[in-house]
């Protein structure tokens, strides 16, 4: 039976993008290939070394559990899911117990309007081989719809594919599969070449709906959206384009929600809040 390393499991509202508003399993991976660590950081003072004062700022063995570790105003807001600092939070779970979780969470004990959210961290990394047996389990089948919420710079593997396919078109009902695909801008301290992959994402739209969603706090991250959509565009991609306000705690995210809202206006894009900022102070569980 396959295990999954999880560094969250709980039940919200979908804050962000396509499905904002409907409540949601979170189910958040372990690891990322990326630190994003320069997030609401001057872009001159970006730098890879941010990373240990953004997350390792606090004393990691004085934390148990998720709920209790610091938000921060910098960097990767679900840091803890990918820091190597932080492992130990995160257990490795047959399906089997992941669905138990599951059943737990939701309120009729089995899927009604409820989707699926499989976050990280980034989950379409190694553990693309393990998520055939959760999607399989018996309690599972009345699942119609799942969000991968990636950074777009994983390839599907071709068993991955053609898993996805057939679950997709499979014999229980017409289901849904989305790829939301928050690619990372240079704000982000990622290096433009390894953050923006357009033909990876392209092949996304093989066996799912795509849409990218880009963080924005200035004109210059704005300038380099456009950069990227085109980039995106110009290798065949067809989603939707949202833009979504930076800000993992309160105080940064009501600074500009309503200029990037304005910004999606003036230039035909979507905007995309992060509802669980307000509604939930963007909290560890939330
Ligand atoms: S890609 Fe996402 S999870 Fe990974 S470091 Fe960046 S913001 Fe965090």
């Amino acid at each position: 039976m396959s295990k999954l390393k999880i560094a969250e499991l709980f039940y919200s509202i979908q804050g962000e993008g396509r499905y904002m508003g409907v409540p949601s399993v979170f189910l958040r991976t372990f690891g990322c290939n990326f630190k994003c660590a320069g997030f609401g950081m001057p872009r001159d003072e970006i730098s890879i070394e941010a990373d240990d004062i953004a997350y390792t700022h606090a004393n990691i063995e004085s934390f148990q559990k998720y709920e209790e570790l610091p938000l921060v105003s910098t960097g990767c807001d679900s840091y803890a899911s990918w820091h190597p600092a932080f492992k130990d939070l995160s257990p490795m779970l047959t399906s089997d117990a992941i669905v138990d979780r599951i059943m737990e969470i939701i309120p009729h004990k089995e899927w009604k309007d409820e989707h699926l959210v499989i976050t990280g961290g980034e989950p379409l990394l190694g553990w693309q081989r393990a998520y055939p047996d959760l999607l399989d389990h018996p309690k599972m089948k009345s699942l119609k719809e799942i969000t991968f919420e990636t950074n777009g710079t994983q390839k599907l593997t071709p068993e991955f594919k053609d898993y996805l396919s057939r679950w997709a078109g499979s014999k229980w009902g017409v289901r849904e599969i989305t790829f939301s695909v928050s690619a990372k801008l240079p704000c982000s301290g990622e290096k433009w070449e390894d953050a923006i992959c357009p033909a990876i994402v392209k092949e996304y739209e093989d066996v799912g709906t795509a849409y990218l969603k880009f963080v924005i706090a200035t004109e210059q991250d704005f300038a380099d959206a456009e950069c990227a959509i085109a980039a995106y565009r110009s290798a065949g991609f067809k989603g939707h384009v949202y833009l979504m306000p930076v800000g993992g705690v309160e105080s940064v995210y009501a600074l500009n929600n309503k200029n990037v809202a304005l910004l999606a206006m003036k230039n035909g894009l979507r905007y995309s809040d992060r509802l669980q900022v307000p509604l939930f102070k963007n909290e560890w569980g939330t």
